[in-house]
């Protein structure tokens, strides 16, 4: 039988992570697991809760008692739900955006969600994407690839895929949301965003989004 790796997709916002993961996934018939899906889910309760996003022992707590389900959906992105609540779409909003990174650098969120994302990750055959799965969540995963492209790149990519959604949107502004996030999620104290000493530095720049995932599943099987 063939052995199923973990596969650890990292880089900063914009750079197609999520596209590429979910194709990854397909292509090699493994699980896709979104770990930005899941602090995204978090800051949206908190906002619904109207937290204060320096309220840290609060924020651990929400963390810690919310019961988040990512849900394999036909189109491989997945349905997220909190207590129950179908927040897919909410997620993605700005204002989720704009908050989410203040929200991840609380030290005992982190915590809680790196050990449900190791479960979740559990027996191989996922590719798991987010900032810090090559460095904390699963060190040991056979294929790590931090994938990136300029600020303007990802910000045009994130500006088409809201756009996509109907959302009206502000490159410039979005070109500024970027950076801030990806200066926070950096700079941050504990498990900051940052290539793994071992991950394949992959600047897609100029590569299409079936060139990346081409490289990445030539990889896998290499590696199998
Ligand atoms: O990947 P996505 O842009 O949806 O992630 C949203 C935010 O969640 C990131 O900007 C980061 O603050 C946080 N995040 C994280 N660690 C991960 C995944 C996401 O801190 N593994």
């Amino acid at each position: 039988m063939e052995r199923k790796i973990c596969i650890a997709i990292d880089g900063p916002a914009g750079a197609g992570k999520s596209t590429v993961a979910r194709l990854v996934a397909s292509r090699l018939g493994y699980r896709y697991l979104d770990t930005g899906a899941m602090y995204r889910a978090l800051t949206w309760q908190a906002l619904q809760n109207g937290l204060d996003f320096v309220d840290e022992p609060a924020l651990v707590n929400l963390a810690r008692t919310a019961d988040i389900q990512l849900l394999p959906t036909a189109d491989g992105s997945p349905q997220v739900l909190i207590n129950g609540q179908d927040v897919t779409l909410p997620i993605r909003s700005q204002q989720v955006s704009q908050h989410v990174s203040l929200l991840a650098k609380v030290p005992g969120v982190r915590r809680e969600m790196v050990q449900r994302q190791r479960q979740l990750a559990a027996g191989g055959g996922v590719v798991v994407e987010g900032r810090d799965i090559g460095t904390r969540v699963l060190p040991q995963a056979e294929l790590k690839i931090f994938l990136t492209a300029s600020p303007r790149v990802r910000a045009a990519r994130r500006a088409a895929e809201l756009a996509d959604r109907g959302e009206a949107v502000d490159v410039a502004q979005l070109t500024e949301e970027i950076a801030r996030r990806d200066a926070m999620d950096a700079s941050r104290e504990v498990d900051p965003l940052r290539p793994a000493p071992d991950a394949l530095y992959l600047d897609c720049s100029q590569m299409s989004i079936a060139e990346v995932v081409e490289y990445i599943v030539d990889r896998a099987r290499g590696v199998k």
